[in-house]
Order: C-alpha cells, then sequence, then structure tokens
C-alpha cells in the first residue's frame, strides 16, 4: 500500500474512541491499525503483513478469514438478522446448544447464551447463587475465586478476580467474597515445560477459607484452570483435582472459567478434558465463534438445569438473560466454527504441536532478560526482568517492536504472552521465535 492509502486507511480524528485497555495517548500518537486479516496474518494500513501470535485476544481460534464462517455468517445476516431472545426462539440456537452440550464432558449438558466472557461469568455466579437458593441452601452466599485471576470486567467477575488494578478504582463491589492464593511459584517452578510439579497444596488454601467463613456461607469457586490474562500460570500437578475433591466434601460449585482454554488451546476440546476434572459450571466466550461475532456460553450440569424447572409451567425459571443471547449471527457464526475445528482436527491439533512448540519456546530461554518460561498446549509465556522503577515498560517495548517486525504478541505486566491460531504451521512456529528473538535482543 502506497503512503497516500495508508494514510486513508487511517481516519484523521482518533479523538472520540476511549479505547478499552489500551494506552489511549500513545496509541492516538502512534496508531496501529488492522484493515484486513487471512488466515495467520492480519494486514496493517500500511499494507504490511502480521503474524498472529495471539489468535486476536486468545479468541480466532479458526485463523482468521475463514470461508465457511464467512459465508454461514452472510447468508444468516440475509435469512433472520435478528429473533427476540426472551420468549421466542430460532432454530441454530437449539442446534447449537445441542451440539455444544455433546462436546462437553457428562454431565455439563446445558448451554445458557450470552455475549461476553465476562457476562458468561456473571451469569454462572448468578446461576451458581441461584442454584444454592432452589435447592434450599440460601445461606450459601459466599463466592471464592483467587489472587491473580481475570473473569472479565462486571462487577461479579472483577469481585472473584483478582488483578489488584482492575478493582482499585470500583469501591467494594460484591460483598462475602474472598480469594485463595494463585498458584505461581516461580521460586520451585521456573523454566517447567507444560504442568509444574509443585504446588497441588495451594489447593488447600480452600480449605482455609471454608474453616474461616464456614461451608454453609459459600455458594461456589471459581478458577481460569490455566490463568491467561495475568500472565499463563500454569495449574500444578493434582492442583485442579484436589480443588474439585475440596468442593465436593463441602457442597461447593467449582467453576472453570473457560474463556480463554476452551475450544482447543490445551489440544482437548476443553481445559476440563485436559485436567481430568469436570466442574459444575464452565464459562466460555471467544473461541466459540473463533471471535468472528460476539458470544458466550455457560454450561451446567443437568441437576443445576433440574433444580429450577419445577413451579407452574408458565413461570420464568431464571430471570437472567440479555437481548443478544444466542443471536442468530452469532449462532451461525459458532456453528460454522464447530464444522471448521471438525474438519480440520482443530480442537485436538494443539496436543500435535505441543512438543514443537515447547521446545521452541523455551529455546528463547538464553534471551537477554529472560527470567520464567511456561507453556501449555498452544499457550507460552516469556517473563521479562522489569526495568527498576519502571515494570511494564520492558514487555511493552517489545511489544512495539514486535508489531513494527511483523508479529502481533500481547503483553501483560513484564510478560509476553504468546496463544497463536490453532491453525498455525510448524515454519510458522519457527517465524514467530525467530522474530521474538530477535526483539528480545534487541529492546533495552
Ligand atoms: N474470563 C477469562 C478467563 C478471560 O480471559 C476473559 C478475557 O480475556 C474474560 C473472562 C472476559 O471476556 P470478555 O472480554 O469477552 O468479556
Amino acid at each position: 500500500m502506497s503512503d497516500k492509502a495508508a494514510a486513508a486507511a487511517i481516519p484523521n480524528n482518533l479523538e472520540a474512541f476511549w479505547m478499552p485497555f489500551t494506552a489511549n495517548r500513545q496509541f492516538k500518537k502512534a496508531p496501529r491499525m488492522f484493515v484486513g486479516a487471512k488466515d495467520m496474518h492480519y494486514t496493517t494500513a500500511e499494507g504490511r503483513q502480521v503474524l498472529d501470535g495471539t489468535a486476536g485476544l486468545w479468541c480466532c481460534n479458526a485463523g482468521h478469514g475463514r470461508p465457511r464462517i464467512v459465508e454461514a455468517v452472510q447468508k444468516q445476516i440475509a435469512e433472520l438478522d435478528y429473533a427476540p431472545a426472551f420468549q421466542m426462539g430460532h432454530p441454530k440456537a437449539f442446534e447449537l446448544a445441542a451440539r455444544l452440550a455433546a462436546m462437553l464432558p457428562s454431565p455439563l449438558d446445558h448451554v445458557f447464551f450470552t455475549n461476553s466472557g465476562s457476562e458468561s461469568v456473571d451469569t454462572a455466579l448468578k446461576i451458581a447463587l441461584a442454584y444454592q437458593r432452589a435447592i434450599g441452601q440460601g445461606t450459601r452466599t459466599r463466592l471464592i475465586g483467587r489472587e491473580r485471576g481475570y473473569h472479565g470486567v462486571g462487577f461479579g467477575g472483577i469481585s472473584v478476580g483478582g488483578i489488584v488494578a482492575n478493582r482499585r478504582t470500583f469501591g467494594t463491589m460484591l460483598t462475602g467474597v474472598d480469594h485463595i492464593r494463585h498458584t505461581h511459584d516461580p521460586a520451585r517452578n521456573a523454566f517447567t515445560r507444560g504442568e509444574p510439579e509443585h504446588g497441588a497444596e495451594f489447593a488447600d488454601d480452600l480449605i482455609k477459607v471454608i474453616q474461616l467463613h464456614d461451608p454453609s456461607t459459600i455458594a461456589a469457586v471459581i478458577v481460569e484452570p490455566v490463568a491467561g490474562s495475568t500472565g499463563v500460570l500454569i495449574p500444578p500437578k493434582g492442583y485442579l483435582k484436589r480443588l474439585r475433591e475440596i468442593c465436593d466434601q463441602h457442597g461447593i460449585l467449582l467453576i472453570f472459567d473457560e474463556v480463554i482454554t476452551g475450544f482447543g488451546r490445551l489440544g482437548t476440546p476443553f481445559a476440563a478434558d485436559y485436567f481430568g476434572v469436570t466442574p459444575d459450571l464452565v464459562t466460555t466466550a471467544k473461541g466459540i465463534t473463533s471471535g468472528v461475532v460476539p458470544m458466550g456460553a455457560v454450561f451446567c450440569t443437568k441437576a443445576i438445569y433440574d433444580a429450577f424447572m419445577t413451579g407452574p409451567d408458565h413461570m420464568i425459571e431464571l430471570f437472567h438473560g440479555y437481548t443478544y443471547s444466542a443471536h442468530p449471527l452469532a449462532c451461525a457464526a459458532a456453528l460454522a466454527t464447530l464444522d471448521t475445528y471438525e474438519e480440520e482436527g482443530l480442537l485436538t491439533r494443539a496436543a500435535d504441536l505441543s512438543r514443537y512448540w515447547e521446545d521452541g519456546l523455551h529455546a528463547l530461554k538464553d534471551c537477554p532478560h529472560v527470567i520464567d518460561i511456561r507453556n501449555l498446549g498452544l499457550i507460552g509465556a516469556v517473563e521479562l526482568e522489569p526495568i527498576a522503577g519502571e515494570p511494564t515498560k520492558r514487555a511493552f517495548s517489545a511489544f512495539l517492536k514486535a508489531y513494527d517486525d511483523g508479529l502481533l504478541i500481547r503483553t501483560t505486566g513484564d510478560i509476553i504472552a504468546l496463544s497463536p491460531p490453532l491453525i498455525i504451521s510448524k515454519a510458522q512456529i519457527d517465524e514467530l521465535f525467530g522474530t521474538l528473538r530477535a526483539v528480545l535482543h534487541a529492546i533495552d
């Protein structure tokens, strides 16, 4: 693209758009604008190709511009653009729910549709509270999250979440929330390949919290099986199983937030499959439509669903939902996404690639600034030594340099997080780590 064409692609006035989770002033001085995307690459306003090392925001698991999904959405918008979500239905919503329910480990067989990960989290928390009440356990109103957890940005999600910056300015939010410790333990586990050996005992924090508050006050525990947004924290071996056992012993629901791990990221359809641990509720979004149309889904067990199906038939059983729950475009996109995943074996592809990915990632150990490397499935993290007194600056420099060099990475704190589309080739994995190596050598 010529300079003139690039200038035309970048609007003159960038001021009005208050960008989310963005350093607005920095961005507006030197905008990074995508104008196209195909398979593993974005096209910038200047006409450069950028390798997608992050599947957008952990969502474009099938890659970009996939024909089946594009056609399905185009067709759907012409056929049925919208149907009321309350007291009305459309066939694709039921088809999708049935297909998804069949993918989740039993007995997770009912689906509530939302439009984002944040909405999925708030929905799951509300279902958990309402369920406890429905089964005569109305004193169970407490929700337990984990330090360094990210559960989106709704008031429920930030309350159970454990990111200080996301909570600091918003007052007391939900009361009756407590947190267990995160499992990140670099002193014992740095540079672990896959699941860390040490730290299953962090799950026993839950016992302490239960003893402190009494089990009769606790409705649910929510964790990300692999914490993504706070820098890729892989659960220690046995940790999630232990959490499940403790929840079972005390009548507490276990919620897995699989907004990132769902839909093939670990080489299994869901993290619940990977770890062999079945929670009571699962929150998802992102990969459900490969990021093409906003959509989220909460999965729950039959026992939870059935607990609501009492009372007169004409009564609404759960006072919750969104105008755009099961939006026809989202359903069409999701069905075509599932077709694409199935046809190309994408939900298990990360299992085949993970060893190659792991070797390439850990080869960066000798690069400047690197203090830890972590991985699981097609997720990787490179943690950098922060610049003294200027946390996050070094990783942000890496992000800018990588973008200039044709690679999209994501940073959180001083951690570089990588999660490419599941269609990535071995040659592209080599390219990704080759570029990152050069970036790490180039930054201060
Ligand atoms: N939960 C987890 C584990 C996430 O990683 C995210 C987003 O990254 C969310 C919830 C929130 O999703 P959304 O941004 O779609 O609201």
